[in-house]
């Protein structure tokens, strides 16, 4: 249950503070109807995605890896985004100095139309070439063939997203450290804050003065930083904190 107090203490959270930065995790696309990682329908063919988005998985079994990208494309393709993701782009339009740091690949912050956008762990959408580097976004699914080859040089295609064990690109992270640490207030929604340095964003911001605000139906590994916690669903909880 959302209780009123919270809510109003986030509200005036939020008219008194100009640099307010958002971030976001699997949650806030599970309304749309996207799985997250850890609910029972992360799984797909009896395996975690633990074990399947690492560069060794793909070195090993490209074409495994391929057909479960594919599969979570095509689910994708189908989803729209939600309330909290619309309530996302009001605010970055009422909000003097915003930005949104997201940890999904889904591309439905910026379907919704998001702009000040970091996103952490790149997007499903991007296609890589494994030989010559061209990179480019095909929205297409199914895929061609699996695993898809590039038009330029017919060397392997790789899924544009940051694995586990990968580096995180570098300009991104180092504008979502810079953010993070001048925010007066830094929302951490929908994300179970299990993976770093994504969840330290949120340190980084307490540790530097920013008022935490937490919206997530469940406890968190962030919940004991936020100074305000939200228990909810992020597409009711955002569209009332804004309304
Ligand atoms: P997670 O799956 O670990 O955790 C999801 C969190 O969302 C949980 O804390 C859960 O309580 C919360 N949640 C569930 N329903 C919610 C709702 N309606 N509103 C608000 N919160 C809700 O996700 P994570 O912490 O983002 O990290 C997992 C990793 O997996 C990330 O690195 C991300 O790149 C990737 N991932 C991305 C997508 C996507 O792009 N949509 C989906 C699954 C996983
Ligand atoms: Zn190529």
């Amino acid at each position: 249950m959302l209780d009123e107090k919270s809510l109003k203490e986030a509200r005036s959270l939020l008219e008194g503070s100009r640099r307010v930065r958002a971030l976001t995790g699997a949650g806030v696309s599970a309304e749309s109807g996207v799985p997250t990682f850890r609910g029972h329908d992360g799984l797909w063919k009896k395996f975690r995605p633990e074990e399947l988005a690492t560069p060794e998985a793909f070195a090993r079994d490209p074409k495994l890896v391929w057909e479960w990208y594919d599969w979570r494309r095509g689910l994708i393709a189908k989803t729209r985004p939600n309330p909290g993701h619309r309530a996302l782009v009001e605010l970055e339009k009422s909000v003097r100095d915003f930005w949104l740091i997201t940890q999904n690949v889904d591309g439905l912050h910026q379907l919704a139309g998001s702009e000040r956008i970091l996103p952490l762990h790149g997007n499903i959408w991007e296609l890589r070439c494994l030989g010559c580097g061209k990179s480019g976004e095909d929205r297409r699914a199914p895929l061609p063939e699996l695993p898809p080859e590039c038009g330029e040089c017919g060397a392997m295609l790789r899924p544009g997203v940051v694995w586990f064990g990968e580096g995180l690109p570098q300009e991104t992270l180092s504008k979502s450290i810079e953010v993070s640490g001048d925010a007066e207030l830094f929302l951490a929604i929908g994300t179970a804050g299990a993976v770093e340095p994504a969840a330290s964003m949120a340190r980084i911001a307490r540790e530097a003065g920013a008022q935490v605000i937490e919206i997530n139906p469940e406890e968190s590994s962030l919940s004991s930083v936020a100074d305000v916690v939200l228990r909810g669903k992020s597409g009711e909880v955002l569209p009332r904190l804004l309304g």
